[in-house]
């Protein structure tokens, strides 16, 4: 079965690129505009792994970090926050928030598939195969 992996995130031009990249890697996209929305798609579709733009309209991405923790469906989902490389803040902040880790915006193409699957939890055994 496919892993899946959600991304919030506002920036279009990142949406492609990142949906285009990890579906080309095999990966299941499923991906949300603004915070609330991705805490619902989050509690209905249980993903792998969760990227987060930190910088969103509606909710800023630690608190949308901070409510994913906070419901125990969703705790253990890493997160990983796309940050700004200007903003060195960010990155303590997004581990502060409940994040796993972070990967620095702008997206490199090259390294982004190596830096996502640091944080996906190991593949399981076959008594959990489908
Ligand atoms: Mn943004």
């Amino acid at each position: 079965m496919k892993k899946k992996i959600l991304y919030v995130e506002d920036n279009l031009q990142n949406l492609y690129l990142v949906t285009f990249i990890l579906e080309k890697n095999g990966y299941e996209v499923a991906s949300a505009m603004d915070g609330p929305e991705g805490i619902d798609l989050a509690a209905r579709t249980k993903p792998d792994l969760i990227l987060l733009d930190i910088q969103l309209p509606r909710m800023d991405g630690y608190a949308v970090a901070r409510q994913l923790r906070a419901n125990p469906d969703l705790a253990t989902i890493p997160i990983v926050a796309i940050t700004s490389y200007a903003m060195a803040g960010d990155r303590d902040k997004a581990l502060e928030a409940g994040c796993s880790g972070y990967i620095e915006k702008p997206i490199n193409p090259e390294t982004f598939m190596n830096q996502v699957e640091q944080h996906l939890p190991p593949v399981q055994g076959p008594a959990h195969a489908e």
